[in-house]
């Protein structure tokens, strides 16, 4: 992605590096060439060159990244809808909108969690291109789902299959070859279906297994052969067990973990993205969208057993990212940061927890620790600048108009920052 030229000061902000630490008031963040080269209290001189942004009663923080992104899912009522309602070109630009979004919402970075077709890759290339705007994104194109599993919804009638949204696999050969194909797509995460979920309560309900362990060991050994990094939609705790035994990289959700599942999950460090805000939404809004009431209690059964699992992982000193599966009717795209404010207040995390969770450990998952996800001199300038303060009130990230600067690269993307006329920003850049 290009990167902006020149300097940008950051003052009289209270800034949150990502780190873990307590926030510093009054501390200054220099950005030049899109990287971070200080932050701090004020540094040196006055910089006549710098462009100035005025943070006074702001927070300043890493930009987030949302872990687990559906930038093709379209804000859907009913799943079915993901595979048949619109042709690829429409759902393309759809995309492009919701990455668009995100980066207006503060979110600077995305990991792909599935993807219609391989737009996601494409999309991808455009933004590090320039050519449209959203968040560094690692992409992972078609997910895997057993035959018959919670993916796999058309009837055999309809003599259609999944091709746009899953490849299908029946054993290990067939596991192999779809990890290929999405070797030759260009993508760097697998996203699987190890276990159902609370959606499809008669065949694959949130307690099914969706893939054999074969499988999944079959898809571990071919994509880590050739670079690629493995995930899976985990529910059932034999589900997860399986994940952490086959070797993937990261679970997505985690819902019914146990001891044995949480000593594998911390003896190699792995990730895991709970996304639980959309269970609150699915038993909160369901009923509008026609859900069942076995659906919603099957949701009301993922959330609680979620929650224990996220508090447990934390306890226990584990990774978890901040993700929400947003790209459903009840639970659209621009909500991305109810799931920050549910961990603070429907699950007890801090603020100063959640917001690590969404900045360094996103970054961590995606595998560019190095480059992003802190507030640190030599890191990509991806930074966020929010009216108010977050540690008091992290809700403040839910509404655009708290949202003041989204800066990518060292460039000011999005916020109010942008609107003619704010005073909040002088210098020579605008010139
Ligand atoms: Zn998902």
């Amino acid at each position: 992605m290009k990167t902006a030229n020149g300097r940008l000061r950051i003052v009289s902000g209270t800034v949150i590096d990502g780190t873990g630490k307590p926030p510093v008031a009054g501390s200054e963040v220099h950005l030049e060439d899109g990287l971070i080269r200080h932050v701090g209290p004020c540094a040196g001189a006055s910089d006549p060159l710098a462009t100035v942004v005025d943070a006074s009663g702001c927070t300043v923080l890493p930009g987030l990244v949302e872990a687990h992104f559906h930038p093709t899912y379209f804000n859907v009522a009913a799943l079915e809808d993901l595979d048949i309602k619109y042709p690829i070109e429409y759902v393309t630009l759809l995309a492009a909108a919701n990455a668009k979004l995100a980066l207006e919402c503060g979110y600077t970075s995305a990991r792909s969690g599935g993807s219609l077709h391989n737009i996601d890759v494409w999309l991808k290339k455009a933004i590090e291109e320039g050519l449209a705007p959203g968040p560094r994104m690692a992409a992972s194109g078609r997910e895997i789902c057993g035959a018959g599993g919670l993916m796999d919804w058309n009837p055999e009638y309809r003599k259609i299959g999944m091709e746009g949204l899953v490849l299908l696999v029946n054993g290990p050969g067939e596991a192999r070859a779809a990890v290929r194909k999405l070797v030759k797509d260009g993508v760097e995460w697998v996203k699987t279906y190890p276990t159902g979920d609370a959606a499809a309560p008669d065949t694959n309900d949130h307690h099914t297994l969706c893939m054999t362990f074969d499988e999944m060991n079959a898809v571990v050994a071919t994509a880590h052969n050739h670079g690629l990094k493995v995930t899976g939609h985990c529910r059932a705790t034999e589900g997860i067990r399986n994940a952490l035994k086959a070797g993937y990289d990261a679970v997505e959700h985690g819902t019914f973990m146990d001891q044995e599942c949480l000593d594998l999950l911390l003896s190699r460090d792995v990730p895991v993205v709970p996304a639980l805000y959309f269970e609150k939404a699915s038993i909160e809004r369901g009923p509008e969208f026609g859900m069942s009431q076995r659906v919603i209690d099957g949701h009301r059964e993922t959330l609680e057993g979620g929650i224990e699992s996220a508090k447990m992982i934390l306890r226990a000193g584990g990774c978890l990212g901040m993700g929400g599966d947003y790209g459903f009717a009840w639970n659209p795209h621009g909500d991305y940061a109810k799931e920050l404010t549910f961990f603070v207040k429907d699950v007890g995390f801090s603020p100063l927890e959640v917001l690590t969770c969404a900045t360094r450990n996103g970054a961590k998952i995606l595998g560019r620790l190095n480059e992003l996800g802190t507030l640190e001199a030599g890191k990509l300038a991806d930074v966020l600048i929010v009216k108010g303060n977050l540690l008091s009130d992290i809700s403040l990230l839910e509404k655009r108009s708290n949202i003041v600067a989204v800066i990518q690269g060292g460039e000011i993307k999005a916020g109010t920052a942008l609107d003619s006329g704010n005073r909040a920003v002088r210098g020579p850049s605008l010139r």
